[in-house]
């Protein structure tokens, strides 16, 4: 017989795990993963990591977990040997971090190994040594009931991957950020680490919040808020963070589903979303969100490093943890909003000590405003550009509906305190100080929220053209424009299909001005289209392009009676600080500001 004929051949067992071993172990940081989750499975509540060279050389880890009996300690290298399920039901509702039975097995493969575990109210235990997957010695040991693991050499006998680990301070930053979620994660246990024999943090078992400061700095406890959400779907508990410590990056968002740390673009996307426009655009706010799901609606066993999960609910679940984040903003426990420092300077972007009666107080200083008397003198400068002028034509979509009573008044001189400048923004004088204001960021806000409220309304309210405009629309738009009609529809425009791509509108939003209907569709769709990369969420699409387009613009003069519509209509707004994009509507500068400023005192 020839054994060449033939060229297929089972490989090895050893073989096999070396292979796989690129899988679950890619880097140092991926050993420490897996030990880290097998110690937390063992019921650990003190877990030590010790780390040289970063991890290439040594990676220990040692806990006061359950610990293992010999037969146990000798089976736990094998591959696809697990304590943790027995059969593909238990899978499906998964309760402990590992079951594939795969990470001892290939870390031992691909490294020097060397574990001491000693059970529970045993007075003796095993010691194993194992060289790249073969086992050395077998012994009894004594000591600590736990486990300890050493990985020493790690790739020592494969050369490729030992080519692909960068520096030992790169892999040691990633060790870190790997311990980093599980001290998060897990509060109630116990954790260390030791870098090169130097003691990096010693964490005590905590609450949740103390974890919080202890992992990303004290100071952030004072800028997160306590969000909790409980509905058929899910529980969730965590900290959201305000704009005062918002990053760049995600560096600062956590997620854990069922105490396991996972990257998901769903969830990720609907906590920003939650913050909708009161952040500006790039910025990520920190979150620490810890979910709890039934096993059975998700499914853990999509990723290898089980890294990643797919959920049976997707689009619900983004809608729920949007309204959970939405609603806890909005519970005035937070600001993302207008923020003053000590010396009275306001930075748009920030929410630092700046809490709830500040908010309120400035906006009643606001609305106030114009029965307080003023110490301009407009007549004593003629030329100066005044408040009494007639409004030039207008440029925007929408005309601002002059309906407060005290708008009606003409402006008597003394009693003006706002006016216009260069033909784009509007000074006001407040109780505290002066204000200015953008006047289209300010009316894009407020027809932003219009949209939003005309979303939930029942009916529209629009004004019939009294020329119906017809339209003729390219293939891409007019699919676009189908698309979002209901939309469109809601917010007051009336549209008929006329045959083909050609539409014809009857009715706009009311208020809206008349003469410009078809521009105004086309540049909503427009800015629809722009905002297509940006904004996943349909309606805000909608709302934010429909603000945006149909608001007054730089260059355009108002009217006494537009400017204070304008601004009595922004601060009956929930969120009058910030555009819809997140660019500031109005800046303050306080009385004390000012003072110092002149070097009054
Ligand atoms: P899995 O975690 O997927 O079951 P592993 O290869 O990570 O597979 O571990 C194999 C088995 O070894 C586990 O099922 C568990 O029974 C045991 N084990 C591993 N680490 C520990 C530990 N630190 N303490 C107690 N038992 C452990
Ligand atoms: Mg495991």
């Amino acid at each position: 017989m020839n054994d060449n004929k033939y060229k297929i051949k089972v490989l090895p067992e050893n073989l096999i795990n070396k292979i796989a071993a690129g899988e679950v172990i890619d880097r140092p940081s991926s050993v420490v993963k897996e030990m880290i989750e097998n110690s937390i499975d063992a019921g650990a509540d003190r877990i030590s990591v010790i780390i040289k060279g970063g991890g290439t050389s040594l990676i220990q880890i040692i806990d006061n977990g359950s610990g293992m009996e010999e037969q146990d300690a000798i089976m736990s290298f094998q591959r696809h040997a697990t304590s943790k399920i027995e059969t593909f039901a238990d899978v499906e509702r998964i309760g402990t971090l590992g079951f594939r039975g795969e990470a001892l097995a290939s870390i031992a493969s691909v490294s020097q190994v060397e574990m001491r575990t000693v059970p529970k109210d045993a007075i003796e235990g095993t010691l194993i040594t194992i060289d790249g997957g073969i086992v050395q010695k077998v012994d009894h040991t004594g000591g600590n009931h736990g486990t300890m693991i050493s990985v020493k050499n790690l790739f020592f006998n494969t050369p490729g991957r030992r080519k692909f680990l960068r520096t030992p301070s790169t892999e040691y930053r990633h060790i870190l950020s790997v311990i980093n979620r599980f001290t998060l994660c897990y509060p109630q246990i116990g954790f260390s680490l030791v870098n090169e024999e130097k003691e990096v943090f010693n964490y005590k078992p905590v609450s949740f919040e103390e974890r919080l400061g202890q992992v990303l700095g004290e100071r952030v406890k004072d800028h997160v808020v306590k969000v909790q959400e409980k509905n058929a779907l899910f529980n969730f508990t965590g900290f959201i963070g305000d704009n005062e410590i918002i990053r760049k990056s995600r560096n600062d968002q956590f997620l854990f589903v069922n105490n396991r740390y996972i990257t998901d673009r769903t969830i990720g996307a609907a906590v920003v979303a939650g913050y909708g426009d009161t952040i500006p655009k790039g910025t990520y706010p920190l979150y620490v969100l810890l979910m709890d799901i039934k096993p059975e609606r998700i499914d853990v066993n999509v990723h290898p490093t089980k890294s990643e999960i797919k959920f049976a609910d997707q689009q619900m679940i983004y809608s729920l943890v949007r309204g959970a984040i939405k609603r806890t903003l909005a519970s005035d426990q937070i600001v993302t909003g207008m923020d003053f420092d000590e010396t009275g300077n306001t930075s748009p972007v920030g929410a630092n000590d700046f809490k709830s009666f500040k908010r309120r107080a400035l906006i009643d200083d606001m609305r106030n405003f114009s029965s307080m008397q003023t110490s301009i003198d407009f007549d004593a400068h003629p030329n100066s550009a005044g408040p009494v002028m007639p409004a030039a034509p207008p440029m925007s979509h929408y005309s601002l509906e002059t309906t407060s009573s005290r708008s009606q008044q003409p402006p008597a001189s003394e009693s003006v305190n706002m006016f216009q400048f260069h033909n784009k923004f509007i000074l006001s004088q407040i109780k505290s100080g002066i204000v200015l204001i953008d006047q289209h960021a300010a009316h894009e806000r407020i027809l932003y929220e219009k949209a939003i409220e005309s979303f939930r309304a029942r009916d529209a309210s629009s004004q019939q053209l009294l020329f119906p405009e017809t339209v003729e629309l390219s293939p891409e738009d007019f699919q676009y424009l189908m698309d979002i009609l209901p939309f469109l529809e809601k917010l007051g425009f009336v549209v008929k299909g006329f045959g083909g791509r050609t539409i014809i509108v009857e009715g706009v939003p009311s208020g809206m001005r008349i003469g410009n209907e078809e521009k105004a569709l086309l540049d909503i769709l427009d800015e629809y289209k722009i905002k297509l990369g940006t904004e996943v969420d349909i309606q805000e699409r909608v709302a934010k392009s429909f603000a945006c387009r149909s608001s007054i613009m730089a260059g355009e003069r108002l009217s006494y009676e537009a400017m204070n519509t304008l601004v009595d209509q922004l601060f009956a707004c929930d969120n009058p600080y910030f555009c819809p994009h997140g660019r500031p509507t109005m800046i303050t500068i306080s009385m004390d500001e000012l003072d110092k400023r002149f070097e009054r005192k």
